[in-house]
């Protein structure tokens, strides 16, 4: 089992792979959504790893931290996700995990727009889902771009679940996927 400083050096080195293959691709001509994709993908890949699942400050997060006022907003946006997924549960499951951060991304987007130009600007409800359905419309639009933001983000996840040391495929056990379904149960105890 990895600490997140070997995660973060095996992503580098994913990320060295990566490059490598984008310089080989540029001389084979490659179209340039096939470069943006790589980078945006390697990039979250990066920095969003499934170790996001630990309610407490991973390696990354700490990393992040050190950007004013971005870093803890990046901490405290990703706090949710962490009380909802059990430490290496959906997470940790090979392609849904990585999907899951997707959804959680553009789901966390629309909250923030919400917070800054619904309540904070009052610029008004139409524009609350914007960001978030502007970066999905150009996703659907963009399928080059697309897969291979994809393909980059999931080498990094499939990296970070290698060194992790993954069940093997068909040994899902979704109790140990969601536990934290009692999460609700005991606010609603407090609540009572
Ligand atoms: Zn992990």
């Amino acid at each position: 089992m990895a600490d997140g400083h070997t995660h973060f050096r095996a992503s580098i080195a994913v990320d060295v792979i990566l490059a490598s293959g984008l310089i080989w691709m540029g001389k084979n001509g490659a179209p340039v959504e096939v470069f943006n994709g790589v980078v945006v993908g390697a990039t979250i890949g990066t920095l969003v790893t499934p170790d996001f699942d630990l309610v407490g400050t991973t390696y990354t997060e700490a990393l992040l931290r050190n950007i004013p006022i971005l870093g803890v907003l990046i901490q405290i946006t990703w706090y949710p996700y962490a009380l909802l997924s059990k430490h290496r549960g959906l997470s940790h499951i090979h392609i849904l995990g990585t999907l899951s951060r997707l959804l959680y991304m553009l789901f966390a987007m629309m909250i923030w727009t919400w917070i800054i130009n619904g309540a904070l600007l009052s610029v008004g409800i139409d524009s609350v889902y914007h960001v978030a359905a502007r970066i999905a419309q150009y996703c659907i639009n963009n399928p080059t771009f697309t897969l291979s933001m994809l393909l980059a983000w999931t080498l990094h996840d499939e990296a970070h679940l290698l060194l992790d040391g993954k069940r093997k495929k068909g040994k899902i056990a979704w109790a140990q996927v969601f536990p934290r379904a009692s999460f609700p149960k005991k606010l609603i105890k407090i609540g009572t």
